[in-house]
């Protein structure tokens, strides 16, 4: 009798907390950046977030996950796009999605801060270091943004794409993957093929992911765009399955 109680309420638990929420804290300079992690049944798709001002994204993939498996791992600082932090009594800023290679980490903490002091690419090297760890067992990656109305990105920024004419712009979905760009026209949603051959190296994780031959999908939506970006999430279900039963 004790078992089956203990048992019942082992299952109960189980059924009111399905999601398992963890939190690493990351000291770059004197700001922490938390890396969390909420699984939602444990697959090998991994969801990530890396803008903490893109919260469009969350809510929607947030929604999404509810009946689904996956991790979302969420980069948690300011409620900005870059993060900011302070070396050597300087305030040095790098984007997030700009830190998968060295050649991107590199180019963007020049482009947004000129010469910075000696030692500044390590800090960051070693940041971007943690969040890879976190995400370079996955099978596949769906990185979820939010964009803004209009410029300066939409899906008519790329070259290699499709585009639905039904559709706002903002909203589209990008991959590394031919066979996964093929699946979304004929799924008649905007879609955007970009690989290490069609790109330069930016540092971004669709750029990783095209290296290490790591399935990638980034779902953009306009700011807002709830909605259309659940839709699209909802779209890829089958897609994602393929990669991770
Ligand atoms: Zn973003």
């Amino acid at each position: 009798m004790k078992f089956v109680f203990c048992f019942s309420l082992v299952l109960l638990i189980s059924f009111i907390v399905p999601q398992q929420v963890s939190t690493k804290d990351l000291k770059i300079g004197n700001t922490t950046v938390s890396i969390q992690t909420t699984d939602y049944g444990s697959t090998k798709a991994i969801f990530i977030n890396v803008h903490s001002n893109e919260t469009t994204s969350v809510e929607a993939t947030t929604d999404y996950l509810q009946d689904k498996s996956g991790t979302l791992i969420e980069l948690k600082h300011d409620t900005t796009r870059l993060i900011s932090f302070e070396f050597k009594g300087r305030m040095i800023q790098f984007d997030p999605n700009r830190i998968f290679t060295k050649k991107g980490r590199v180019t963007n903490l020049r482009l947004l801060n000129g010469k910075t002091p000696a030692g500044t690419e390590d800090e960051v090297d070693d940041f971007a270091e943690e969040v890879i760890d976190k995400i370079k067992k996955a099978r596949i990656i769906i990185a979820v943004h939010n964009n803004t109305d209009g410029r300066p990105l939409s899906v008519n920024s790329f070259k290699e794409k499709y585009v639905n004419r039904d559709m706002d712009a903002d909203d589209f979905i990008l991959t590394t993957e031919k066979k996964i760009f093929d699946q979304l026209k004929k799924k008649k949603i905007n879609a955007v093929l970009q690989t290490v051959k069609t790109s330069t190296d930016d540092g971004s994780l669709a750029i990783y992911c095209s290296k290490k031959k790591i399935p990638y999908i980034n779902i953009e939506a306009q700011e807002g765009h709830k909605t259309e970006q659940l839709k699209m999430l909802n779209a890829l279900t089958e897609i994602i399955n393929q990669y991770t039963n």
